[in-house]
C-alpha cells in the first residue's frame, strides 16, 4: 500500500492571496498535489468554472451535503456556505497523493481538530494596508463588505498560533518558494519516515 499522502492545510484571512499562491503553485507545477475543490453556495465570478474552483450549489443541497455527513468541515461567510467534499480527500490521502486545501481559518481550525497530522500552513499579509488595497484591487466586492473583511482579518491574524508554519505573502514568488521548502521539508520528516525505516530493519 502506498504512504499515505500530506494533507496541506494553505489558510488565512480573506484577501491576502490564498487563491492567487495556490494559482501559482499549480501553473508554475512547483510541486505535484490534488486540490481539494470545494463546495459553495456563492454565485461564480467571471471565469470560475463549476467543478474546477468550486461547485457551485444551491443552498438546498449544501444542507443536504451537511445534514448527510458529506463535508470534512464547512463554514458559513459572508451570507454564504463554503465546504470541503470529505470521501475525495480521504481517498487521495489513501492513494498516497498530497491534497491541497486552501479554507478560511475558521473552517482549518475544524480540520485540525480531525486531522491533526495535517501541515497547517498560515498565509499572513505583510501588513493589513496591503490587505484592504488587494480587496479594493479585486472589484469584486462593496467597501462595506471589504470594512467586514478587514474586521475578520484582525482576528483572524491572532489564530496564527494554532498553526505549524506562517508565510508572509508579499511576493507571490516568495511565498510559493517557502510553501515548497515547507513541503519538501515535511516529507523527510522523521514522525512521517520512522515507520519505512523501522519496517526496513524488522525486514533485514
Ligand atoms: P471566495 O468567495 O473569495 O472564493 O472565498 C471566501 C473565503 O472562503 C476564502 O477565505 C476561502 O479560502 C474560503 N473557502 C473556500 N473554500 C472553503 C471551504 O471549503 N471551507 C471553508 N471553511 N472556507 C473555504
Amino acid at each position: 500500500m502506498a504512504d499515505k499522502g500530506l494533507l496541506l492545510v494553505l489558510s488565512g484571512p480573506s484577501g491576502v492571496g490564498k487563491g492567487t499562491v495556490k494559482s501559482a503553485i499549480v501553473k508554475n507545477k512547483v510541486f505535484p498535489f490534488e486540490y481539494s475543490v470545494s463546495m459553495t453556495t456563492r454565485k461564480p465570478r467571471p471565469g470560475e468554472v463549476n467543478g474546477k474552483d468550486y461547485f457551485f450549489v444551491s443552498e438546498e443541497r449544501f444542507k443536504q451535503a451537511i445534514n448527510h455527513g458529506e463535508l470534512l468541515e464547512y463554514n458559513r461567510y459572508v451570507d454564504h456556505y463554503y465546504g470541503t467534499p470529505l470521501t475525495p480527500v480521504k481517498k487521495m490521502l489513501e492513494q498516497g497523493k498530497d491534497v491541497l486545501l486552501e479554507i478560511d481559518v475558521n473552517g482549518a481550525q475544524k480540520v485540525r481538530e480531525q486531522m491533526p497530522d495535517g501541515v497547517f500552513i498560515f498565509l499572513t499579509p505583510p501588513d493589513l494596508h496591503t490587505l484592504h488595497e488587494r480587496l479594493e484591487n479585486r472589484g469584486t466586492e462593496s467597501e462595506d463588505i471589504i470594512m467586514g473583511r478587514i474586521k475578520q482579518a484582525r482576528e483572524e491574524i491572532l489564530v496564527m498560533q494554532d498553526y505549524d508554519y506562517a508565510v508572509v505573502n508579499d511576493e507571490v514568488a516568495n511565498a510559493v518558494h517557502h510553501i515548497k521548502a515547507i513541503v519538501d521539508a515535511e516529507h523527510v520528516s522523521v514522525k512521517r519516515v520512522i515507520d519505512t525505516y523501522r519496517k526496513m530493519v524488522r525486514e533485514d
